[in-house]
């Protein structure tokens, strides 16, 4: 059995950056040791849905750090390993064929698991999911232009899937069950933009539907859905939604629930010398003041830092604003926060001109923002002010020509 002061178990996009972290605070050789099921080091995944998809990317170019860096930084990686059952009170992994790998520090970064469809068919070789680098290159295998694909779900890995399938000269429907896309986000204006945009590109789109089933007639897929229409196509890809990837642990002593593995502000479970970073990390937020869990990648990146610097006794409380992006077409968005319980919304800017910003306030405070080709002002002050908590008057922000004119945090970086 080989043991290590440190292990991270996952080796995704929060334990890549954990073990940047690691070089970065001096760790020493022989000290850190990443336990993942992949074949393949951490490795960004946003491009798996734009330009790994569309093959414009390769694998060594999403590459968090090359293999020769965990080498040179003596950092044991040990690849193709799923972790079985996490002995806590012996401080051990099991893995497959009875190898253990012990820990005294532990750093769980197991991410997320992608929803499964589970109506009649769903086990077809034609039906995919988009998690991995595997997924992705199976998908782009299965490209051809003048074939069809049908998406299902709206959220925006449908949407960035939608649009290289598009891209790459394939006939594309959008399926999902509610009346405009990425409703959880988007406002009806945001939706309405981005559905406009998308059909001029030709795909088209299959509201209020429910996937009932899939089959195969002629040698075509055929998706079945419950209003009785049928859709072919020549795959499928899903994009419902994902899960804390919590499997490992419900028979463990760490505190969790559906909604992840519950930290403190410094992203300790409750479990001594053992931290958890990323999707599965449910956090207290000192900004929203609540408790939060956020799967997104640049949640990944700094819980990845901050769990790896406490490690190394730095102690340093996680506050960073939440933030996504998304790519889709020639449409590139930023979202900063959290729109949860807003009572206020204010749009600034031109659709027709492609560029759009939408403000979410809670009592006057402003707790999220999206924009798309805005000024450089609107996307400096968006998240410090929603950081400072800032207190915004609506019309003002609707009206003014220059946001910058509304700061009073002057001089408070
Ligand atoms: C296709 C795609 C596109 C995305 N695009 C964007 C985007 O545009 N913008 C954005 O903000 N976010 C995006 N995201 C989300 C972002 O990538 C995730 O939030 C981020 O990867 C989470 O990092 P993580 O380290 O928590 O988990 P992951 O990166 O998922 O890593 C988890 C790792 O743990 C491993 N693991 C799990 N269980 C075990 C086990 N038992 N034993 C060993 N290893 C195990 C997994 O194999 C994996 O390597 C995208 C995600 C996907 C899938």
């Amino acid at each position: 059995m080989k043991a290590f002061p440190m292990v991270i178990l996952g080796g995704g996009v929060g334990a890549g950056y954990a073990a940047k972290e690691f070089v970065a605070q001096g760790g020493g050789k022989g000290q850190l040791a990443i336990v993942t099921a992949e074949r393949v080091p951490s490795y960004e995944r946003p491009p798996l849905s734009k330009e790994f998809l569309a093959g414009e990317k390769q694998r060594g170019d999403i590459l968090i750090s090359d293999a020769q860096f965990y080498q040179k930084q003596g950092i044991t990686l040990f690849r193709d390993f799923r972790v079985q059952k996490v002995d806590f009170r012996r401080r051990l992994l099991h893995g497959p064929s009875r190898h253990t790998i012990g820990f005294e520090k532990l750093l769980i970064a197991t991410g997320s698991s992608v929803r499964k469809l589970t109506v009649p068919g769903a086990d077809q070789p034609w039906i995919f999911y988009l998690r991995q680098l595997q997924d992705s290159q199976h998908i782009h295998q299965h490209i051809k232009k003048g074939k069809q694909a049908v998406v299902i779900g709206s959220g925006f890995i449908g949407m960035e899937v939608a649009s290289v399938l598009t891209r790459q000269g394939m006939a594309t429907t959008m399926v999902f069950p509610g009346d405009r896309v990425w409703e959880h986000v988007f406002t009806p204006d945001v939706s309405a933009f981005f559905e406009k945009q998308f059909s001029a590109h030709g795909i088209t789109f299959m509201k209020d539907q429910t996937v009932v089933g899939f089959a195969r007639e002629h040698g075509r897929g055929q998706v079945q859905l419950a209003s009785g229409r049928q859709i072919s196509a020549d795959f499928v890809v899903a994009g419902i939604g994902v899960t804390p990837a919590l499997e490992l642990f419900r028979h463990s002593p760490l505190e969790h629930d559906a909604d992840g593995i519950r930290v403190n502000e410094y992203l300790e479970t409750n479990v001594d010398h053992v931290w958890a970073a990323g999707d599965i990390a449910n956090y207290p937020d000192r900004i929203f003041r609540r408790r939060m869990r956020i799967e997104h990648w640049d949640n990944a990146v700094e819980q990845g830092r901050v769990a790896m610097r406490n490690m190394m006794e730095k102690f340093q409380p996680f506050i960073h604003v939440p933030y996504f992006f998304s790519d889709e077409f020639d449409l590139s968005y930023e979202y900063w926060g959290d729109a949860k319980g807003h009572d206020q919304v204010v749009t600034r800017g031109d659709q027709k001109k492609k560029q759009l910003s939408v403000w979410w306030l809670k009592k006057r405070t402003l707790c999220a923002v999206l924009l798309m080709n805005r000024p450089d002002e609107e996307r400096r002050y968006a998240p410090r002010w929603i950081l400072r908590r800032a207190q915004l008057d609506a019309e003002a922000l609707r009206t003014v020509k220059h946001v910058k004119s509304l700061d009073r945090t002057f001089g408070r970086e």
